[in-house]
């Protein structure tokens, strides 16, 4: 079991705040000031050039993905950290593509991440006009996949809604047509227990800032499934992909396994704050973590929905078909969100009208919950929310 009272005590959480944004920025662990101070000053300031080979710096992207392998059910091995996700997301679909060379389409849903779609769409304009990406409503997936498919693209966890879609199912949906399969765990890593080696998933990828606590800027993962580690082609061949990336060889040659999906310098910085972030994880037990989870986004849902008339659930009713968020539709949800960060209570706004709350057991309480939703009662009963102080968009949302 996991002690959930000692994990909310390992994270710095400003006085009188209910963080419900955790889906979206996790937040600092105690211990990552010091983390990164170490790095800096013992590692940079004292080793200078020696930190890549006497601090581990240059292992640490295989090393920590190790780590995170543990949290979604891939082996050792067959994870990577390094740069952002919406790169990780194109370079998993390019060596997708490339494996069914026979084949043209990538077929996502309509409700993906955008930028999963722009990386696809991107991908396939430099490919070629004969390539196309077809996006079908969430629940039409299984049906649009036909032996045109060479790539079944899809995040598990909807960012907006909360809905998640069955992996393993659709993962073999995809199987049966030939296709691959290449998953974003963005809203997944962290947030509920994940198997991509039950799933039999090809390619994973997802980001480390969100409900992995990483901090803002943390490196994306990448894992393939050790049947395609030396077929795989890297598409982003970078010379930390290569076999010898200190051989300096004019020709590429891709590294062993995973090594192969690097691509440049790490960002050893960003990666001192998520190995703090990854010490909390190795305490917890994905099941007891997905138990609570559920029982907090159902006492959530219960009282925002007993008191406020004027919201209504977005998300999915039953817990198993949603991952480890809540979210409520209100046509001035962005002035409403203004309103209750304004008293302390942090969610956020997703176009048109959709109104996220993280449900993050690791720092959240019952106490928490009721403390939410009370202040979200009192916004809408009162129209607290009609105010021109919080009408006014800022640029992140
Ligand atoms: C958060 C998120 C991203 C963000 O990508 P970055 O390159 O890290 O900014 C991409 N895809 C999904 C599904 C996400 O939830």
């Amino acid at each position: 079991m996991t002690d959930f009272d000692a994990t909310r005590a390992l994270f710095q959480l400003p006085e009188g705040i209910v963080y419900l944004d955790g889906n979206s920025l996790g937040p600092l662990p105690k211990t990552a000031a010091a983390r990164i101070a170490r790095t800096v000053e013992a590692e940079w300031g004292g080793l200078l050039i020696g930190g890549w080979n006497e601090a581990g710096w240059m292992a640490q992207p295989a090393r920590l993905g190790d780590r995170i392998g543990r949290l979604i059910g891939a082996p050792a091995g067959s994870v990577v950290l390094g740069d952002t996700l919406s790169i990780k997301v194109y370079q998993a679909l390019a060596a997708a593509l490339a494996l069914r060379p026979e084949r043209r389409v990538i077929l996502s849903d309509d409700g993906n991440f955008p930028s999963d779609l722009y990386m696809a769409a991107g991908l396939i304009g430099l490919l070629g006009p004969d390539y196309e990406l077809r996006t079908v409503a969430p629940d039409a997936v299984a049906d649009a996949l036909t032996d045109e498919i060479a790539v079944l693209m899809l995040t598990e966890v909807d960012y907006r809604t909360g809905r998640r879609h069955d992996m393993a199912d659709l993962t073999r949906a995809a199987h049966r047509v030939g296709a691959l399969t290449v998953w974003d765990l963005a809203h997944s890593a962290g947030a509920l227990p994940v198997d991509v080696t039950a799933a039999q998933a090809d390619f994973a990828v997802g980001c480390t800032y969100k409900y992995l606590n990483g901090g803002p800027g943390a490196p994306a993962f990448i894992h393939v499934a050790p049947a395609h580690a030396e077929t795989a082609t890297p598409a982003l061949s970078g010379w930390l992909g290569h076999a010898a990336p200190f051989a300096f060889d004019p020709r590429y040659r891709p590294g062993t396994g995973i090594e192969r999906m690097r691509v440049g310098t790490p960002p050893v910085l960003q990666m001192a704050a998520l190995e703090a972030a990854l010490d909390i994880w190795e305490r917890v037990d994905m099941a007891a973590l997905r138990a609570r989870s559920i029982a907090l986004s159902e006492r959530l849902i219960a009282h925002i929905e007993a008191a406020c008339p004027d919201l209504t659930l977005a998300s999915p009713r039953d817990s198993a078909a949603r991952g480890s968020q809540v979210s409520f539709r209100h046509p001035d949800g962005y002035a409403v969100i203004r309103a209750a960060a304004a008293r302390g209570v942090i969610g956020d706004f997703r176009a048109p009208d959709i109104l996220r709350f993280g449900i993050t057991p690791l720092y959240l309480s019952e106490a928490d919950i009721d403390r939410a939703a009370t202040v979200l009662a009192e916004i809408i009963r009162r129209r607290l929310w009609d105010d021109p102080a919080y009408s006014a968009r800022a640029f992140v949302t």
